[in-house]
């Protein structure tokens, strides 16, 4: 009996152990429950038995409002029946739900919280009560949305806005600087709005500045990014203009003028028809410098030039290197349309032979010209290279090479005339196409030109390139009697191994010698040493850039009998060197 009551004694003292636990478990739990975020307890039927204190601010409610009541009484019809029953679902499963939930506050409001409901059971396993702490979402939530859209998006015609647009041109530039690829900025501003704005008022240059919008969204490509950075300024970032700035530059250019007609044509403000235009600047980037802002600044500073010149125009930003480029592809497109157009000219500059000690015309050197429509006459310093980079040195050397051949074929019959040679510079690039010779030939039949007054002027570099391809095209047109003449010589490698080889009929002393013939001893001996060169090899040799009548008495004294130069004539257009050579008198010179 003793031994029981020891027994009962001890296992009473172990119970109150684990009672004192418990409920310091249970001040515990009381203490997070009342101070942490608010929470809400309900029985395994929903009915609501304990609120905190932060859940009482959050609804809105007096804990008496909601006690014995369900959680239905905070339903927002935000959610519909499916939602809760897949709620209800996910507790019985797993104990646990977990996610975002608008209620309804008792002012009303609706809002977002989010939720975490976790399901207790006792002993046995049965679920007594059910567990629900929240966090309000709703200020998060509304400052996200409003931050967002307040700071990237123009409230007016909800286009992105210049923090935005600054956003994606950074990434734009970053992209550029990854792949070695081009993009644009564009900026535009629309012409005299403010007038607009003045006189038809506010509310309609709000209408036109979200037709804008809408029509400058509808123009560019997706990847584009059209933004509206105040007032009537907009920007458009073109990411993806391809590898080469040449074409980005067309490519943004055609953008742009597609930009332009999209917003000459009318649209509807206040009822009536509206016609405007706007002033568009350019820059193009390819990484990461400049920065967004200087690229923005560079852009506006273009649409101020194009604003400045006039309505609806567009101006590329005013760097030297970008300037250079622009014009640098202006010109090839202007060139390509002016081979087609016939803009190009020769001019002829007399080539005079000391002969019973007078000067006569031999012949001439044909200069190509271009009659650009808007700049004037052209010389060939600024195209020639252009074209032989661009490939349009084909075209351009067979109009000339025609032109040539129509003039001697012209000249063919007439007395004195008949008796001319024509010097025609042919590039490298020309020379080496496979069927020059060919369409030499053809050009000379075509107009009854006699081949051996063609004289096809050639420059060193074209030599070291392709030696035996050159001899041969050389020797078919010569076999036909072509004549050949080496340009510049001096000035490149001046190879004797190679000029005893090729067909040669004269050598051109450059006219960097002859410029300084009298001050320059060196000068002077190349010179020499070129004439001495050339009567050894029984070549013919002829001076270039002869200004004076001193040089030319040296070039005499040299051996050197045939000049080229402004102390003789500039070069003339055809009627002009037909007269120069009447009065001058063409050279009776025995043909070789
Ligand atoms: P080039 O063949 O050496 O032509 C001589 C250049 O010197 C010509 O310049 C001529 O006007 C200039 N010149 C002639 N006499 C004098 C002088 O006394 N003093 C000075 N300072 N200069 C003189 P232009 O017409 O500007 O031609 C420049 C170059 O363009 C030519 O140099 C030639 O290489 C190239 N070129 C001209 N026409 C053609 C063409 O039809 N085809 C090709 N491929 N090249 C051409
Ligand atoms: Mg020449
Ligand atoms: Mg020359």
């Amino acid at each position: 009996m003793l031994k029981d009551i020891f027994e009962c004694r001890k296992r009473l003292q172990a119970t109150q152990v684990e009672l004192d636990s418990l409920q310091s478990q249970l001040r515990v739990a009381e203490a997070v429950f009342q101070h942490t975020q608010p929470a809400m307890v309900t029985d395994a039927r929903a009915r609501i038995q304990r609120v905190n204190e932060e859940f009482c601010l959050l609804m809105g409610y007096r804990p008496e409002e909601m006690l014995g009541q369900t959680p239905r009484m905070f339903r927002s019809h935000h959610h519909d029946q499916a939602f809760y029953d897949q709620m209800v679902a996910t507790i019985r499963a797993t104990g646990h739900w977990a996610g975002e939930v608008w209620d309804r506050r008792k002012s009303g409001e609706i809002f977002p919280k989010w939720m975490s409901i976790t399901a207790v059971p006792d002993a046995t396993g049965e679920v007594t009560h059910m567990v629900a702490c929240y966090t309000d979402l709703s200020g998060q939530k509304h400052a996200q949305q409003q931050i967002h859209q307040l700071a990237f998006y123009d409230v007016l015609t909800g286009l992105p806005n210049r923090t935005l647009l600054r956003e994606r041109l950074q990434q734009a530039q970053t992209e550029a600087a990854r792949h070695g690829r081009w993009g644009a900025l564009l900026m535009l501003d629309w012409d005299d709005f403010k007038s607009l704005n003045d006189s038809m008022g506010h509310p309609q240059g709000d209408e036109l500045l979200r037709h804008i919008a809408t029509r400058l969204t509808a123009t560019m490509p997706p990847d584009a990014t059209v933004a509206r950075l105040g007032g009537d300024e907009y920007a458009i970032v073109l990411p993806q203009l391809g590898h080469e700035q040449t074409w980005a530059a067309t490519q943004a250019e055609t953008l742009a003028e597609r930009v332009r007609r999209a917003l000459a044509a009318p649209c509807q403000v206040a009822g009536t028809d509206y016609q405007g235009s706007a002033s568009q600047g350019l820059v193009l980037f390819a990484g990461r410098s400049p920065d967004a802002d200087a690229l923005l600044k560079q852009a506006e500073l273009a649409m101020y030039q194009a604003k400045q010149a006039g309505r609806g125009l567009l101006h590329f930003f005013d760097d030297a290197l970008e300037r250079q480029l622009i014009d640098r592809m202006r010109m090839e497109r202007a060139l390509r349309t002016g081979i087609a157009r016939d803009e190009l000219l020769l001019h002829y500059q007399p080539q005079i032979a000391l002969t019973d000690g007078a000067f006569r015309v031999m012949g001439a050197e044909t200069l190509v010209r271009w009659q650009h429509p808007v700049r004037g006459l052209i010389g060939p310093g600024l195209f020639i290279p252009l074209a032989e980079e661009t490939g349009l040195i084909g075209a351009l050397g067979q109009w000339v090479l025609r032109a040539a051949c129509e003039q001697l074929g012209h000249w063919r019959g007439q007395p004195g005339l008949d008796r001319l040679t024509l010097a025609v510079n042919v590039s490298a690039a020309q020379f080496l196409s496979p069927d020059f010779a060919a369409q030499v030939l053809a050009f000379l039949q075509e107009h009854g030109a006699p081949p051996e007054r063609l004289k096809l002027e050639l420059t060193e570099s074209l030599l070291m390139d392709n030696t035996e391809g050159v001899i041969a095209a050389m020797t078919t047109l010569q076999a036909k009697g072509v004549r050949f003449s080496l340009d510049d010589f001096g000035t490149g490698y001046s190879s004797l191994q190679y000029l005893k080889r090729l067909p040669l009929y004269q050598l051109k002393i450059d006219q960097s010698f002859v410029h300084d013939l009298e001050s320059d001893p060196n000068d002077a001996a190349i010179a020499s040493a070129v004439a001495a060169l050339a009567r050894s090899l029984g070549l013919e040799v002829i001076a270039e850039g002869v200004e004076t009548q001193a040089q030319q008495r040296m070039l005499a004294e040299m051996g050197c009998h045939v000049y080229q130069g402004y102390w003789f004539s500039r070069p003339l257009p055809p009627e002009a060197f037909e007269t120069y050579c009447t009065t001058t008198g063409v050279a009776q010179l025995p043909t070789h």
